[in-house]
């Protein structure tokens, strides 16, 4: 997804310095087309012609024929610069590249391309400058939770590194799981990286439509949820159980991700306990797993109280 997405943007980048020089062009065109400019520039170039020639670099004639052709432009609202190819982005000179990395002109619009592609304004509103802490009144529970969204922008600081890929934020309803869910996503697609977050139905329906589909389409339509950096399940349980399709896809997605070292970021009302009841023993042991993955319970009062 990521390398559509560079692709498009570069492509889109292209466009934009072209529609740049093109309006120069145009402009240019329009001064040339007044007779009046047309004329004092030619007098100005064969008076710089003939200075050069004559070996005269500080002409009179040339510099008069110089003024007179600005002051013709100047009448009718132009000035030389209009005319010059200049960059549109001036820290990169339009190469792309500047002090060392992409610049700024292709790597926000590679950002906001990603964000499109990745639909995350449709889908989550919540930055970590959203959630606002402070309004939690019970102490214990804004300390603790307070401690976790510390740890948490951690992580993403430092994503994709961090050794455990799989964290299941779990608790009862307005814990702030999907808001957390969502920050995190948010500022992992703002550091370049593909994120799919779905809730846990539309998962679940993207699933079955790979299991019904004919086996040559099922690779394009895994693809996203397989190989995206991040994957958000949220709100895990809210989905019907369906035969072969309900669990089997979810370890299968589970077990695809672990073993490329992609993070998932899950959340559900479901307690451990719970989620192995639901889901069964290997993908509990997914989830749970000492190493790669953590379930953090999320305590306290709903936070939309
Ligand atoms: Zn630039």
């Amino acid at each position: 997804m990521k390398q559509r997405v560079m692709q498009k943007t570069l492509s889109e980048r292209q466009k934009q310095i072209e529609a740049q020089r093109a309006a120069t062009r145009a402009l240019a065109q329009k001064a040339f087309s007044i007779d009046e400019i047309a004329k004092a520039n030619k007098a100005y170039i064969d008076a710089e012609f003939a200075a050069m020639a004559s070996g005269d670099d500080k002409s009179k004639t040339a510099e008069k024929a110089h003024e007179k052709y600005r002051k013709t432009l100047e009448k009718y609202g132009f000035s030389e610069n209009d005319f010059e190819n200049k960059p549109s982005c001036p820290l990169c000179g339009d190469t792309g590249y500047a002090g060392g990395k992409v610049c700024s002109c292709v790597w926000d619009l590679y950002v906001k391309n990603l964000k499109k592609e990745c639909q995350i304004d449709e889908r989550t509103k919540f930055s970590f400058d959203d959630c606002d802490l402070k309004k939690i009144r019970d102490e214990a529970q804004r300390k603790a939770t307070n401690a976790l969204y510390d740890s948490m922008k951690k992580y993403v600081a430092k994503f994709p590194t961090a050794k455990c890929k799989t964290l299941v934020f779990s608790g009862g309803v307005g814990t702030g799981k999907t808001c957390l869910a969502s920050a995190m996503a948010r500022a992992i697609i703002e550091k370049g990286y593909s994120v799919q977050f779905l809730s846990a139905y539309e998962f679940c329906s993207l699933m079955l439509k790979v299991h019904t589909s004919p086996i040559s389409e099922r690779n394009a339509l895994l693809s996203d949820a397989l190989t995206c950096d991040l994957l958000v399940i949220d709100d895990l349980g809210t989905e019907p159980m369906l035969k072969n399709v309900t669990v089997e896809y979810l370890l299968l997605t589970l077990e695809e991700r672990q073993s490329k070292g992609l993070a998932t970021i899950i959340t559900t009302n479901l307690s451990g306990e719970n989620i192995l009841n639901r889901y069964g023993e290997r993908i509990y042991s997914r989830l749970s797993h000492k190493q790669y993955s953590m379930i953090i319970q999320m305590q306290g009062n709903d936070l939309r109280l």
